[in-house]
């Protein structure tokens, strides 16, 4: 198992250390936030058709289902027929037009359909936690792999020699065939390719034989996803002899703490949510959260003056700066938006159901770093559009990598206490 880690995250300005002290300070409040009407109900679309393949579910264990929250308990104000005053809109203009909303635009880096005319059920998320639902095997790989391999940044023409063997032609946006990057047969080489990049091989701006900074930090987030999720897997294990669910070290070894660049990629994505949340610090804060409880509001305070504290973690400008920004920058929008399409492919109800809240997470912070600059933010919620599924759900993968950073001490410890008794 890997050392604790120390010294700067790689790509951020800041270290493991701060991060783990400023997640112990945030994460009570956290914690309580995420347990509230407003942030624990969420309407997620579960049975939307798989659109890559065919997929049905393979899962059918009593772990793998999700229960729905009593349709009667959802407010009205959250519902369709009563959305009628601009008052009750707290994340944007556009969130009350009448027609039905399209399942994303321009500045989206997800598929995520609208709580008020999109289709879907309404969840309890704390009802239904994410953890050991026994969904593995082919089925549950394939989704990975897909999520891997299934998005090219035809950008990137140089990573056919750096990792070799596949590639051919599409046609440009002058209309000229280009080189094209196709799924890397060959993935654990390409991982290692981008992994074995230093430092200064990233320093300097995007050129035809260098892997630029958006597509490593592509890699590292769905990376880190994906070893957050395993961390939830191995933390919340169904001890099968006893019923009990408990931490399972074997697990975490195998699946995460043997790989360090798996590790440091949870702190990566931990990092890139923490400047989300404090670069929208202004629009959470004047946000009315319609459910009028002025507790949430003390709570969300707290979190974002913890933000405060790593404002500089991350420097989202330095990403899409290249003469191929605008390319880029869509292939990572339109790639992104197809791992969200990708999970409704997961056959395992509650695991789609965290996957898909933990992508529009992601994709709502993305959104937030790249499709908007600072000021747009401090002049407040008519200038940006944000829907209440997508603050919902990036506070809630928030506190789904929060809890991932708390396991990693947990399983430390564990291991500490099997060496210092050996
Ligand atoms: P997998 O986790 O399936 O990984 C496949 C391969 O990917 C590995 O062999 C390895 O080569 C590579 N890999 C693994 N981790 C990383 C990483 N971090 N970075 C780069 N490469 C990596 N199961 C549950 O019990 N509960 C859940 O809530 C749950 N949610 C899921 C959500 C989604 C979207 C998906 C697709 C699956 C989910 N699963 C869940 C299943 C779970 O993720 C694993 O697929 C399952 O436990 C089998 O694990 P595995 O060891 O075969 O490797």
């Amino acid at each position: 198992m890997a050392p604790q880690p120390q010294g700067e995250i790689r790509d951020t300005c800041i270290d493991f250390e701060a991060i783990e002290a400023i997640n112990a300070e945030i994460r009570p409040y956290l914690h309580r936030l995420v347990k509230t009407f407003f942030f624990r109900n969420v309407k997620v679309d579960l049975y939307k058709q798989c659109e890559m393949w065919n997929s049905e579910a393979s899962c059918f264990q009593p772990s793998c289902i999700v229960q729905p929250l009593d349709d009667e308990l959802v407010p009205d104000s959250w519902k369709a027929s009563t959305v009628d005053s601009p008052d009750s809109n707290p994340f944007g203009k556009k969130l009350l037009a009448r027609r039905p909303i399209p399942e994303f635009n321009d500045k989206d880096f997800v598929v995520v359909s609208d709580e008020t005319y999109g289709d879907g059920i309404w969840v309890d998320l704390q009802a239904n936690p994410e953890r050991f639902t026994g969904y593995a095997g082919p089925a549950a790989n394939r989704v990975w792999e897909s999520i891997y391999s299934d998005n090219c940044f035809g950008v990137a023409p140089y990573l056919q020699n750096a990792v070799g063997g596949w590639g051919n032609q599409h046609t440009g946006l002058d209309g000229k065939d280009e080189p094209f990057v196709t799924p890397p047969h060959n993935r654990a080489k390409l991982i290692e390719f981008l992994e074995d990049l230093s430092e200064e091989d990233l320093a300097t701006p995007f050129s035809p034989q260098e892997v630029p900074l958006e597509i490593r930090s592509f890699y590292r987030v769905i990376s880190g996803f994906h070893a957050s999720v395993s961390t939830h897997i191995c933390y919340k294990y169904l001890n099968h002899t006893t019923g009990n669910w408990e931490k399972n070290l074997d697990c975490f070894i195998s699946k995460i703490g043997a790989y360090p660049d798996r590790l440091q990629n949870i702190y990566f994505n931990y990092v890139i949510l923490l400047r989300s949340l404090n670069k929208m610090s202004n629009l959470l804060l004047k946000t009315n959260y319609a459910t009028g409880h002025p507790k949430e509001d003390k709570l969300t305070l707290r979190i974002l003056k913890g933000t405060n504290k790593a404002a500089s973690s991350f420097n989202e400008n330095k990403l899409f700066v290249g003469s191929d920004r605008e390319l880029l920058k869509d292939e990572f929008k339109s790639n992104f938006r197809n791992i969200s399409r990708i999970m409704d492919c997961t056959g395992c109800e509650k695991c789609r159901l965290w996957g898909k809240t933990q992508t529009t997470g992601l994709g709502t912070a993305m959104k937030s770093l790249f499709s908007y600059p600072e000021k747009a933010f401090k002049r407040g919620a008519t200038s940006v559009n944000f829907k209440r599924n997508e603050i919902v759900s990036l506070i809630n993968t928030f506190h789904q990598f929060s809890t991932s950073i708390k396991a990693i001490g947990a399983f430390r410890e564990m291991y500490q206490g099997i060496l210092d008794d050996y």
